[in-house]
């Protein structure tokens, strides 16, 4: 048990938190949740179990995104008064798919100190064991829930030369490996579940494999989806066609075929030809 209490200097204290296992705290995120004079959290009652586990016994406050609004100026007021403040989320880092970033923004633009207590978020979790590509990610978050909203968020990442690094909920697991699969291509990818905890799961396939393992076996927990970068190879001839379906949905042909041209590294010549084709205009 962390006993130590300190005089915190003024300001935010943007304070990372467990994804699962109780644990996977910083020593330096307990000494300031104990020094603080406020923890503002996603959930109390979620709050509450950290502090039971660590003898924190300092006053906590909601802050989520259905009082933000209300409550950001009576917080602000604190923090120029001098208060020590932490933002603590349900889980992992605060602002990371979770609330906090009006708070940030208003704290800076008032010349509030903010300070950052690095420790857990899924995303990098993810990654630090998934096995894709490090050198690049791109954090995209959670797709849209709606179909053709999620299609077409999906395809705007289809061309980043990175691993894409998605948080989805249980139930639309499968559907969201089948659309990412259709924006993507069947690239490799890597379904990681329930991080850090009793069930933790790393599944690594094609996307057409992991949407057909899902959809026989639905997935519980908290998951995070990485999808491998595309490949460096000559792109065949389905490559092509899956990525001008998906642009000629968003674009008109002429652009489809700049597009895919830009992005495939094919003659534009062809990209057009083949557009023309997949539009029935030939
Ligand atoms: N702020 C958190 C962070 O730093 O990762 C994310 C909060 S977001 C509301 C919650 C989502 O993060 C979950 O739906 C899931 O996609 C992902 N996630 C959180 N914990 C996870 C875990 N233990 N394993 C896998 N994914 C997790």
């Amino acid at each position: 048990m962390v006993d130590t209490t300190i005089t915190l200097e003024p300001g935010l204290y943007v304070t990372a938190t467990p994804i699962g296992n109780l644990a996977d705290i910083t020593y330096r995120a307990v000494v300031a949740l104990k020094s603080a004079d406020l923890i503002l959290c996603e959930d109390t009652r979620h709050t509450a179990r950290l502090c039971t586990a660590y003898g924190i016994e300092t006053p906590r406050s909601p802050y989520h995104d259905h009082n933000g609004e209300r409550v950001r100026p009576g917080i602000i007021k604190k923090l120029q008064d001098g208060a020590a403040i932490c933002l603590v989320s349900d889980a992992g880092t605060p602002l990371i798919s979770d609330p906090g970033y009006k708070l940030v923004r208003e704290a800076r633009d008032a010349g509030i100190k903010v300070f950052p207590l690095p420790g857990p978020t899924a995303a990098i979790a993810a990654l630090s064991a998934a096995g894709a590509p490090t050198d690049r990610f791109f954090f995209a978050g959670f797709p849209p829930s709606k179909s053709a909203a999620r299609q077409s968020f999906l395809q705007s990442f289809a061309a980043i030369d990175a691993t894409l690094i998605f948080y989805e909920s249980s139930p639309r697991l499968a559907a969201s490996l089948e659309t990412m699969a259709e924006a993507f291509g069947d690239r490799n990818a890597v379904v990681t579940r329930e991080l850090t905890k009793l069930h933790e799961e790393i599944r690594e396939g094609s996307l057409k494999e992991l949407s057909a393992h899902y959809s026989d076996k639905p997935a519980k927990g908290e998951i995070a989806v990485l999808v491998f970068p595309p490949a460096k190879t000559t792109p065949t001839d389905e490559d092509l066609d899956v990525f001008l379906r998906n642009a000629l949905n968003e674009m008109s042909l002429k652009e489809a075929a700049t597009e895919a041209a830009k992005t495939l590294g094919v003659a534009r010549k062809t990209a057009y030809g083949r557009a023309l084709t997949l539009k029935g205009k030939t």
